[in-house]
């Protein structure tokens, strides 16, 4: 790819507190280049002509947002289970029922639309928790990891780089029950048939990479845990797990273990800095000093937990317990990487009844950099030389941005305020408008197919 110059009117540089105006970033094969800011001695250095031809973008450019949780055909039930009573657990039945539904081509089809979707909102990185494995009843198809394949073809069609998180789940409980109806598809066996089978799944796009996940303690049996886990050391590929999303977890856990579900992945050697914990919304004190000192990621979902009724989890105590925390947009009730960063804020707020717990900065680094590491990608999230050309660009004069100062776009913008997204040096979103996907279109139609009578 040529040289390629932008000038961004705002931009959020590593390590500042607030964004820095008049940035010139140049990219060359996909990597950034040069970072300039014009005000000072950058001016003249980069000539008019530069300038001229730079490609301007209005407003606050960030690195590329990391949606570091995902599970994409969950997008089929936006909408679809948000009145009357009920909780997680139905939830998950509704839940079940479409995932029946789905097979490698529909699966594609309904991911592409939603990975795009992510693309508009700014994400430039996903990370897909997947488990729906095999076909009807368990049977595998042809190619074992044809579900797998359909996710990386649907992120390369919708212009984002994935994580495929291949998620060992073989148990109904913590107690070990065998999987049943829908629940079937998403089971190898046992740990070492998942390992073989996830071993065989070598894309070799430059925008996929391949990651292993526990689905939960519940999920995966307790002396099996160290089979995924040393799978993942092994390959070094990052592990992420979900962990006490619900006190009913914690409970069965110390029912059938006699410990938490943090204090069993700890024993299994599941815990450190390439393990990312998913919610953690239940955690004892004992849990939060375990993360935070093997370094263990905590990937936060605030408008999941809010939309499933989980409850809020402790994040300043995780960030202060040495936890990095990553945001993930899990059951996409809503996909805006902006809503679930103030969440974490203002969730906070609501549980100490005090404000002020995160800077503004800290969100930014939740939703890009941090996320990126917590799916493998250590060179993505920041506009600084050698880095993937990530540029996400948030509009200034929406009726939302409009006199907002720069350092408040978290707390004021929407995904719709993302006006122009480049991934790895190329435009996938410009005058906010996908490229390749009629986005709303598309998933309308991919849904339709799933939710017919
Ligand atoms: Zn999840």
């Amino acid at each position: 790819m040529p040289l390629t110059r932008w000038l961004a009117e705002y931009a959020w540089l590593p390590e500042h507190a607030e964004p820095t105006p008049d940035v010139l970033i140049e990219a060359e094969d996909g990597r950034i280049t040069a970072v300039t800011p014009l005000v000072g001695d950058g001016a003249p250095a980069a000539g008019v002509e530069v300038l001229r031809e730079a490609v301007r973008l209005p407003g606050l450019t960030l690195p590329g947002l990391a949606n570091a949780h995902s599970h994409a055909f969950h997008r089929a039930l936006r909408g679809r289970t948000h009145g009357g009573r009920g909780d997680f657990w139905s939830w998950r039945d509704v839940m079940y029922t479409v995932a029946a539904r789905l097979d490698p081509d529909s699966y594609l089809a309904l991911a592409r639309a939603a990975y795009a979707e992510m693309a508009l909102a700014g994400i430039t990185c996903v990370g897909e928790f997947h488990y729906l494995h095999h076909g009807p009843g368990g049977t595998p198809y042809a190619d074992p990891n044809a579900m797998s394949a359909a996710l990386v073809e649907a992120a390369a069609h919708a212009g984002i780089r994935i994580t495929l998180l291949d998620t060992a789940y073989l148990a109904a409980g913590v107690d070990g029950a065998p999987l049943t109806g829908p629940q079937r598809r998403f089971g190898d066996g046992d740990a070492l048939r998942w390992a073989e089978r996830v071993s065989g799944f070598t894309p070799e796009d430059d925008h996929a990479r391949v990651g292993a996940a526990i689905h939960s303690v519940r999920a995966v049996p307790a002396e099996q845990l160290a089979t995924v886990a040393g799978w993942a050391d092994r390959q070094g590929r990052p592990l992420h797990v979900h962990l006490s999303e619900q006190p009913a977890e914690n409970d069965a856990c110390r029912a059938v273990h006699g410990c938490t579900p943090t204090r069993l992945l700890a024993d299994h050697g599941a815990l450190g800095r390439h393990t990312t914990a998913v919610h953690a919304t239940h955690p004892t004190s004992a849990d939060l000093t375990l993360l935070g000192d093997s370094r263990t990621g905590i990937c936060l979902c605030p408008t999941t937990e809010r939309d499933l009724a989980d409850g809020i989890g402790p994040a300043r105590r995780m960030a202060e317990a040495g936890s990095p925390l990553s945001l993930g947009s899990d059951s996409h009730a809503v996909v805006d990487l902006f809503e679930e960063a103030r969440a974490v804020e203002l969730d906070e707020r609501l549980r100490t009844r005090r404000r002020g717990h995160f800077t503004a900065a800290e969100l930014v680094t939740a939703a890009t950099v941090a996320g990126h590491a917590a799916l493998g990608w250590e060179d993505a999230g920041r506009l600084s030389v050698g880095d993937r050309a990530d540029l996400v660009t948030v509009r200034l004069d929406s009726a939302r941005t409009a006199g907002v100062p720069p350092v408040g776009t978290f707390f004021a913008a929407t995904a719709a305020d993302v006006t122009h997204v480049v991934v790895d040096g190329r435009t996938v979103v410009a005058e906010g408008r996908h490229l390749t996907v009629d986005v709303p279109a598309e998933l309308s139609a991919a849904i339709e197919e799933l939710t017919r009578p």
